[in-house]
């Protein structure tokens, strides 16, 4: 008999303890829910997206079928690198959104990512040639400049100067973009072509709006800040490939660019001048300096990307204020502002987190603000060492990431509302943000699955996979782990250390599994079933602090630690500062979410339902590419009972058009 894992308890909540997510490469995943995923994603979707972006596809959405007709033809990312090449110049011609350039970097990003763990010689051989013409466009400009949108539609423009506006132009968030995919390409390539490009910008952009200059520009949308701190660690932990390049480097300018872009923000006098520059809005999160903000604002995408980047810094620098502002947006987002599913961006009207507590079922929730959240979670998981940070990291990717894309992987959802009628994904969309965003995110995952220290190695997620992780005294750490996760909870992780030593394993306890959906009560559950840990058989009655369970001991090959978390389907009840889902109940298991599509429940509008109803779970392996169903009783307008069937949130939608629910009303008793 196993005993089971205490209630957790958080000590020192302000503490910095870095910690590393592992390299990409070190990593193979071997999971029967994700590989097969991942293998769609790979084969794919990111051709798909390649695809789109390049007009190669048929519209299915009346604004771009129109567009079509007028244009004569779909939208081309890549004709805009053309035609800058060519040095035109306020043509008034540019194909698709001044942020086209972004997503082609971003999916270049989400390639490259998925290159390092899948070396595909076609998909390396096309990116190419689209970074041949990226740098053909870069060198059309002496200075290193480049952003199609503004030389091809208002070239005195730049970075939103001289009465422009980069909240539009997208100049400095298109340059982060590159700077990102840059890294990226040549971490899983150790090819320079893209990298001397955005080194070329990024020197570039130091002189212009850099700490010297004048300009005080900041970025209209976040993203930059991250983008600046890979490349600064790039070249700080590998100080050989400056030879490599042929464009001089300075890291500490890189470095200098991600303070400053956050520093300014709400601080809008010019230096030397006495002048103020014009003041943005909590649109941009530059509605106050972002040490004073204590809340997530505005744009939920722009806010999340920033605060990744304030958390970026702070690993980088330990600066208290960084820390402080980065632990308040979390605190704030994961509070009071977070939808069960990972949602984050309650508004539609700007793309907006909206008030405290204000979380509509019909809310907008776009697929990308989602991501930004798991990417900001991941680096406070990374800045501070505790296991809660990946337990919304882990709530996202379950949910509101995987609903972002079809099970098929060529349709996308930009809205992931919790209740919707005639939802449907689409082929592309006249902003196809989210399916970059996406890429970004899945191809990255697996390094997010273990992190490490000098002495201790962190197991993040459950995700069947194998690593290699180096510690201390050149011990080389071999993890494997298997399972069925998220429909079982069961866990083997093998411990493999190159020569036997002392150092400690910490396993992630997710709060779900002992009581505590969210660290600040926004959802309530309770899981009768306790955590159970063992090694070698030999049951742990360790108490998890800070989200995971320690387990310090002399590590020799062949140990083996097995977890069990209790998923069977669990009730989730909402603060009641939560108006809008006042007595209604969410049905969880593990860190799926279910909820109901009037395609298994046609009388999905008229049913109640009771918190004493037990559920029966059951796999289904032809069903929605394999999932686990949950059965359960409801009341129907007549009072009759009737026997409901609950599916992920992430596979609705999969089955033609459908309307479903997430939050289900509560039987009021007479
Ligand atoms: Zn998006």
């Amino acid at each position: 008999m196993l005993l089971p894992v205490l209630v957790g308890a958080q000590v020192d909540a302000d503490q910095v303890k870095i910690i590393n997510p592992v390299n990409l490469k070190d990593v193979k995943i071997q999971d029967g829910f994700w590989l097969p995923k991942l293998k769609v994603w790979d084969t794919k979707t990111v051709y798909d997206v390649l695809d789109k972006l390049e007009g190669k596809y048929i519209p299915d959405r009346k604004d771009i079928i129109e567009e079509k007709q007028k244009l004569g033809r779909t939208t081309n990312a890549f004709l805009n690198f053309d035609r800058v090449a060519q040095k035109q110049k306020d043509t008034k011609i540019h194909d698709g959104p001044p942020w086209y350039d972004g997503l082609v970097y971003e999916t270049i990003k989400g390639a490259s990512d998925l290159l390092a763990t899948y070396p595909d010689a076609r998909l390396e051989k096309k990116i190419d040639a689209y970074i041949v013409r990226i740098a053909a466009a870069q060198a059309a400009d002496s200075t290193g400049y480049l952003n199609t949108y503004t030389t091809l539609m208002e070239s005195n423009r730049h970075w939103g100067m001289n009465g422009g506006d980069d909240k539009w132009q997208h100049d400095i968030y298109n340059s982060g973009m590159l700077i990102e995919a840059a890294v990226h390409y040549y971490q899983a390539t150790g090819k320079t072509k893209l990298l001397n490009v955005a080194v070329k910008l990024s020197n570039y952009i130091y002189n212009e709006i850099g700490p010297a200059s004048t300009n005080n520009v900041i970025p209209g949308h976040g993203g930059s800040e991250e983008a600046m701190m890979k490349l600064y660690w790039l070249f700080k932990t590998n100080s050989k490939l400056k030879s490599r390049m042929t464009v001089p480097v300075n890291e500490d300018h890189y470095f200098a660019m991600s303070k400053l872009w956050i520093e300014n923000r709400g601080n809008y006098k010019i230096k030397n001048t006495g002048l103020l520059r014009r003041n943005d809005s909590s649109y941009n999160q530059d509605h106050l300096p972002v040490f004073e903000q204590e809340t997530i604002e505005g744009h939920a995408v722009r806010a999340t990307l920033l605060a990744t980047g304030v958390t970026s810094v702070a690993i980088e620098n330990k600066d208290a204020r960084y820390v402080k502002t980065a632990n308040a947006y979390w605190n704030n987002m994961i509070g009071k502002r977070m939808f069960i599913t990972g949602g984050e961006g309650a508004v539609a009207d700007g793309e907006r987190f909206g008030a405290d507590y204000y979380l509509p079922e019909s809310a907008y929730l776009e697929t990308c603000a989602s991501i930004g959240a798991g990417f900001f979670s991941q680096r406070m998981n990374q800045l501070k060492a505790d296991g809660k940070y990946m337990d919304e990291l882990e709530r996202i990717i379950y949910n509101n990431l995987l609903s972002g894309i079809s099970l098929a992987g060529d349709h996308y959802f930009y809205e992931n509302p919790l209740k919707a009628t005639n939802h449907i994904r689409w082929s592309w969309h006249g902003c196809p943000c989210c399916p970059p965003m996406f890429l970004k995110m899945i191809a990255v995952l697996p390094s997010f699955i273990y992190a490490s220290s000098a002495n201790a190695v962190y197991v993040n997620l459950f995700i069947g996979s194998e690593v290699k992780i180096k510690i201390k005294n050149n011990v080389a750490v071999n993890i494997k782990q298997v399972t069925n996760y998220p429909w079982n909870g069961k866990s083997v992780i093998k411990v493999n250390p190159s020569a036997s030593s002392v150092f400690t394993v910490y396993v992630r306890i997710p709060g779900w599994s002992h009581g505590v959906e969210n660290p600040f009560d926004l959802y309530r559950s309770s899981n009768p079933s306790p955590v159970c840990i063992s090694v070698n058989k030999q049951t742990l009655n360790v108490l998890p602090v800070n989200g995971y369970a320690a387990i310090n001991r002399q590590w020799k090959t062949g140990d083996v630690i097995e977890l069990n978390l209790p998923v069977q389907p669990r009730m989730v009840f909402p603060n009641d500062a939560i108006a809008s889902i006042k007595n209604k109940i969410a049905i969880a298991a593990g860190p799926v979410v279910y909820g109901l599509e009037n395609t298994d429940n046609p009388e999905l509008d008229n049913l109640s339902f009771n918190t004493t109803t037990s559920f029966s779970v059951s796999y289904k392996p032809e069903l929605l590419n394999g999932i686990n169903i949950i059965n359960g009783t409801a009341i129907n307008s007549k009072s009759e009972k009737i026997e409901f069937t609950a599916i992920p949130f992430y596979a609705f939608n999969n089955r033609g058009e459908s309307s479903y629910i997430v939050w289900l009303p509560v039987l009021k008793t007479p």
